[in-house]
């Protein structure tokens, strides 16, 4: 199906529901959950390649510490194919050129000459900032900026940048829908003294406000690892509110400002060939998976995890048995998760790294029999776990969604 065929059923689907919830809650029997979103209906698992994606990235364009063609390099050779570099529309370029800890023979000469809307250009094409164009790598390249004036948002397939300094977050992401991009919000609980914590209402006003056609979701993993189960908790916390008629896709990034730490925390996208328009399509579908390690890596030295990660082979869906199929290796655990307890806070949002409760783990292990789990509440997500002495390996899959139960 394309992608416009299936963004097409998801709004029918969802106009259906308007109609008919009622009865379409009914269709299963004695209240069992009826599936009505796979994200990976469309991946035939025997043929389709898993791309690894890094869609949070930073350069000397901002406050990165590495010029461009050094971080293509090294996430080309750390096996990624897909890579969109997200400076600050905010910073001057050689921040940490001007800061003293990059040499100054480091800094980076670029743009020149300046584009209209510098310092809010985006670090696009990649041969007018010094490295290659992504055909060059075998990867697929893709524009962007953070927006990082108000709420961090990462802003793709499309050149805004914020100038003034008075647009907020919905002219914002107005912007970027009309110029046919798309955004997924920044490291919501990130610990910085520079970073204001929003409550959960204003996350569901923006999912409120803006459609999944271009407001496609949220980091729910990245480079901290103190505040990861706030980033995690507000992903339920919302996916309980909103599905399954508007999904929220989770992201995995890490916001690499320097190549030394990363967590190797990205998204996997499953595509048929990998190709702009694929990974465009997969995005805006869901058709994609995150991870995160809680190892430090440095990129240039050593390895990346990928065969410590837990390994996803095929997600089968048996709508017929009501059965999911996790096919995956490299694993301890495998994790079912459905929406939290409570929609209720049980901290301070501002203050407490767990201020909501988590989704609640329903099921363990490789299949899930959903027609005999009344208890599935909107939606369901995988999450595959594999421990390394100290350290942890996820793998996140986005949410299935069902039919809300009467
Ligand atoms: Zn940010
Ligand atoms: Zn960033």
């Amino acid at each position: 199906m394309t992608s416009t065929a299936r963004l097409t059923a998801l709004a029918l689907a969802a106009a259906l529901f308007a109609l008919t919830g009622a009865a379409w809650a009914q269709a299963g029997e004695n209240g069992a959950p009826v599936l009505v979103l796979n994200p990976y209906a469309d991946v035939d698992w025997e043929t389709f390649e898993h791309h690894k994606a890094a869609l949070h990235t930073h350069t000397l364009q901002s406050d990165g510490h590495h010029p461009l063609q050094e971080v293509v390099q090294a996430y080309h050779d750390a096996g990624f194919t897909i890579l969109a570099i997200t400076d600050h529309d905010t910073h001057e370029p050689n921040v940490h050129v001007r800061g003293g800890s990059v040499r100054e023979e480091e800094a980076t000469p670029y743009p020149d000459p300046e584009p209209d809307d510098y310092p809010a250009n985006t670090t696009w094409p990649w041969p007018d900032f010094g490295a290659p164009a992504p055909a060059e790598w075998g990867m697929v390249g893709i524009e962007g900026n953070e927006l990082s004036d108000r709420h961090h948002m990462n802003s793709l397939y499309n050149d805004y940048g914020v100038l003034s300094r008075d647009k907020d977050e919905d002219e914002q992401l107005h912007e970027v829908r009309d110029r046919g991009g798309l955004a997924f919000l920044d490291h919501p609980g990130i610990d910085a003294d520079w970073w204001t914590r929003q409550p959960v209402e204003w996350y569901v006003e923006r999912f409120e406000t803006h459609g999944p056609e271009y407001l496609v979701g949220i980091e729910v993993t990245n480079c901290s690892v103190e505040t990861e189960k706030y980033d995690e908790g507000l992903w339920d916390q919302l996916l309980a509110r909103f599905m399954p008629e508007r999904p929220i896709w989770g992201f995995g990034t890490d916001d690499m400002h320097q190549l030394s730490s990363v967590r190797e925390s990205h998204s996997v996208f499953v595509v048929d060939e990998l190709n702009d328009a694929s990974v465009r399509a997969a995005m805006e579908d869901g058709q994609f998976y995150f991870r995160k390690s809680s190892r430090r890596n440095d990129f240039r030295e050593r390895a990346p995890a990928e065969e410590l990660f837990p390994l996803i082979h095929a997600i089968d869906v048996d709508e017929d048995a009501g059965v999911i199929t996790v096919d995956a290796s490299n694993y301890d655990v495998i994790q079912w998760i459905t929406a939290p307890e409570s929609l209720e806070p049980v901290a301070d949002y501002e203050t407490s790294n767990e201020p909501w409760p988590l989704g609640q783990v329903v099921h363990e292990g490789a299949t899930l029999n959903y027609q005999e789990m009344p208890e599935l509440d909107r939606y369901v997500r995988i999450e595959l776990h594999r421990e390394d002495g100290e350290d942890i390996y996820r793998t996140f899959t986005n949410p299935f969604g069902f039919a809300p139960a009467e």
